[in-house]
């Protein structure tokens, strides 16, 4: 498969709303590694007349801090792997946060493309706040809004871009 897009970050910084804002239909891809896809949804999108696909990651992880950490990395570890591009996302409202900077870490040594998506930037309030994730070190990002839509265009012509 080509032009795959794989959707990191740790638990509630709005991958799944993203993700469900992005794609047009659903697909049931069986993996072949047996745990993962129950652990991952797959879509179709298109923009601007260029198809992907879409992995949005991490849908069932439970537990403590500890597995939060070991299941983010394998996920990150698989997108790495499998994906063409990676859309990495974090949240404004929390800021950065100590998992961030692991999944940031493990990223600033892909050579794939790698767009850094600061979520929940619903006003002009947040996106000052959001000028912290220049300290994640992934360079230049792109502020969002997965509820409104707000943003999600730029980030998108820039993702059919990269692919
Ligand atoms: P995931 O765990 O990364 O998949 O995050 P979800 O998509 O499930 O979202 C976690 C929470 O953040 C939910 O309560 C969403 O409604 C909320 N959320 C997602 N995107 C936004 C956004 O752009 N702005 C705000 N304010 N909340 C958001
Ligand atoms: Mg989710």
């Amino acid at each position: 498969m080509n032009n795959i897009v794989a959707i990191v970050g740790r638990p509630n910084v709005g991958k799944s709303t993203f993700f469900n804002r992005l794609i047009q239909r659903r697909e049931a891809i069986v993996d072949s590694v047996s745990g993962v896809t129950r652990d991952r949804n797959y879509g179709k999108s298109e923009w601007n007349g260029k198809e992907f696909s879409v992995i949005d990651t991490g849908g069932y992880i439970k537990g403590s801090d500890d597995i939060f950490e070991a299941e983010i990395r394998k996920q990150v570890e698989l997108a790495i792997d499998e994906a063409d591009a990676i859309i990495f996302v974090v949240d404004v409202e929390e800021g950065i946060t100590p998992m961030d900077d692991e999944v940031a870490k493990l990223l600033r040594k892909v050579t794939k493309p790698v767009l850094l998506v600061v979520n929940k930037v619903d006003n002009a309030m947040r996106t000052n706040d959001a000028l912290e994730f220049y300290n994640l070190g992934l360079g230049e990002y792109f502020a969002i809004s997965g509820m409104t839509g707000s943003g999600t265009g730029e980030l998108l012509d820039e993702l059919v871009n990269v692919l």
